[in-house]
């Protein structure tokens, strides 16, 4: 574990408490107030009782016992009430406050670049910090912790400190009693455990984090092998049919191995609080020691005896809490630099300030949007061969665009690129004439419709997945699924475009299935309604009738979009105005499909020949 500096693990601790007020305002706040009525309430009861013991055994007077008293329940009652006034509300937050903690994750991860999202390391860095808040509560959750002790502690030290003063200065008729160095023996004790204490605790943090620095693996294959692999939908066909029981038990036996290996470390971090409890009770003994000689040699009388041992007691706690906050402080600003670190991770899609000429929806826009790809290749990390390579072309506006090409050619790559979910490694994309990269994401975002193959769908209403969002347009949203060819089934869903998908959060929820998916998923498409609509092999799924149906309205769903259509069945091309052939990451020809069937050698008449057969 590097060690922070003190200053460094100031800012750590400010940015903390940033987060803290902004996702949980109010939390460190309460358990701050909370924390001083805790600590100050039973230094008063104990000096009030001193007090009342004084006077017991001395002069007895009624009106000092009964002011005593009174005051002793009038504190007691009212700091008891407002405790846990605060207390109620502050519990209400901490309970809540995983939620909060899961947002500020959820935050980051939506807004984050796309291609982060793939990488290894980044997925490590993401559980190690996720995993440290929710399995441990090392970070956020520390802080909230520690804010209450904090407060707790400083607050024993200051108020016992200032209730032992009279411990020292009252004399006895013994010299040797009252010497200063009984003072600085006491403090050594006092301190002394505080700082072995400390010691101790950041032997077992270190030990701590060594344990949880192997975790991280281990939980992750955990989850998957033993509650993903089974529980999520789309893999339990697989695992059923392919019986992957046996990988998992393989792992989960792997498991055992590593649990193994961790014992020791659980072992040694188990003998470490009996080591520090022996030396704060030799500490508490010795001070006890001091009050009781002092009081028989006639410093004071019995009650200041409650006093004195009291507030000491307190302070050596207060001390020993101080010290361990800050060993403590020190450890959660690692897990917090860790967290912060991964928030950190900049998202590249986001420089870019400038606005996107609303073109289309401006009154009488041409809708003049003019994309080029320049010289552009890519390789997703760590592969051996770039999935485009050199890619130059230009799209004209308003025009279908057909991509077509076999199985891995870079087709959906190339999409990606577009829609920025991936930035080129060598050359650029440009909107009108202006790098893609310079554009504010969110607008630039804007004008495209996507399908992807891969597209899903979520468990709210038809309607809200068409219209992407919880409000939406009524009339509009039953238009663009009847022109995606899901009018008929719409009509035989009893609560219409209200009905809720799949059955995650609804009963009584609608199964789709794949083909009726990808239509709700062109809806979606549609209702967007930008000037450009990419559909990545969007009749995958449908059953011959429905593609052909879709292919015949196909000019009057686009309307006078530009569109991108994807695809490896040539004969739905035809329709397109221009075709690009993809083969093994470039654009080998480009043309209408009579202009490329002419070109008898070339590669689209080779994937029409062999595609044509079967047509045949
Ligand atoms: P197509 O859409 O034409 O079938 P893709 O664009 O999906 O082809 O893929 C092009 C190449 O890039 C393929 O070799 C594929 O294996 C590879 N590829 C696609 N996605 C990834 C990814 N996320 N990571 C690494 N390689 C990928």
């Amino acid at each position: 574990m590097s060690k922070i500096s003190f200053r460094k693990r100031i800012q750590i601790t400010k940015r903390g408490f940033a987060y803290l007020n902004r996702y949980c305002p109010g939390l460190p706040q309460g358990k701050a107030l909370s924390a001083l009525i805790s600590s100050v309430q039973p230094l008063l009861s104990i000096w009030l009782s001193a007090r009342i013991i004084n006077e017991l055994t001395g002069a007895k007077r009624p009106d000092a016992l009964t002011f005593y008293v009174g005051l002793v329940l009038l504190v007691n009652v009212i700091s008891s009430l407002l405790k846990s006034l605060i207390d109620k509300v502050t519990d209400q937050k901490e309970a809540q406050m995983w939620i909060f903690f899961e947002k500020v994750f959820s935050d980051k991860q939506m807004t984050m670049d796309y291609a982060d999202l793939e990488s290894a390391e980044i997925q490590h860095q993401h559980k190690k910090a996720y995993e440290n808040l929710f399995m441990f509560g090392n970070g956020l959750a520390q802080l909230v912790w520690g804010t209450a002790g904090l407060v707790n502690a400083s607050v024993s030290i200051i108020v016992s400190i200032a209730m032992t003063i009279t411990l020292f200065t009252q004399k006895t008729d013994y010299k040797w009693m009252d010497s200063p160095l009984w003072i600085m023996g006491i403090l050594l004790v006092i301190v002394g455990g505080g700082i072995c204490n400390q010691k101790l605790t950041m032997v077992e943090q270190r030990i701590f984090r060594k344990w949880c620095e192997g975790t991280v693996w281990f939980n992750r294959s955990f989850m998957f092998f033993g509650r993903e692999l089974y529980m999520n939908l789309d893999r339990a066909k697989d695992v059923r049919i392919y019986r992957q029981y046996d990988t998992a038990d393989r792992e989960h036996e792997k498991m055992r191995i590593h649990n193994k290996d961790d014992n020791g470390l659980i072992l040694k971090m188990s003998l470490l609080p009996s080591v520090t409890g022996l030396a704060v009770g030799m500490g508490n003994v010795a001070c006890y020691l001091y009050v009781v000689l002092k009081s028989f040699f006639g410093a004071f009388g019995v009650g200041n005896i409650v006093q004195y041992v009291g507030a000491l007691s307190r302070l050596g706690e207060g001390i020993q809490e101080l010290m361990f906050i800050l060993g403590d402080n020190e450890v959660y600003c690692t897990h917090l630099q860790d967290l912060f670190n991964y928030l950190d991770i900049p998202n590249k899609k986001y420089e870019g300030t400038l606005p996107v000429e609303k073109r289309a929806f401006c009154v009488g826009g041409d809708n003049n949007y003019e994309i080029e790809f320049r010289n552009v290749s890519f390789c997703y990390p760590g592969a051996e061969k770039c999935a485009l390579q050199n890619v130059s072309m230009k799209f004209k506006i308003g025009r279908k665009l057909a991509v077509v090409g076999m199985n891995g050619s870079g087709k959906t790559t190339f999409i990606k690129l577009l829609c920025r979910l991936y930035d080129p490694d060598e050359g650029e994309i440009l909107l009108n004439g202006i790098d893609i990269k310079k554009y504010d994401y969110d607008e630039y975002m804007s004008i495209f419709s996507v399908v992807f193959q891969d597209y899903r769908l979520f468990a709210f209403s038809l309607a809200q997945n068409v219209a992407a969002g919880v409000d939406y347009h009524k009339e509009k949203v039953e238009h663009c699924l009847r022109q995606a060819g899901f009018g008929k089934k719409l009509s035989e869903m009893k609560d219409g475009i209200e009905t809720a998908l799949y059955k995650d959060f609804n009963r009584d929820g609608a199964p789709v299935s794949g083909g009726e998916a990808q239509k709700i998923a062109l809806a979606r498409a549609l209702y967007k309604n930008a000037p450009m609509v990419v559909l990545d092999e969007p009749t995958a799924a449908l059953d011959p009738v429905a593609e052909a149906e879709i292919y015949e309205r196909f000019n009057e769903i686009i309307g006078d979009k530009t569109a991108i259509y994807i695809s490896h069945r040539l004969s739905s091309c035809k329709f397109c105005d221009e075709i690009a052939v993809f083969h093994e990451g470039a654009i080998i020809q480009q043309g209408s499909h009579k202009e490329l069937l002419a070109e008898e050698s070339g590669k689209y008449a080779e994937l029409w020949n062999a595609q044509a057969q079967y047509y045949a």
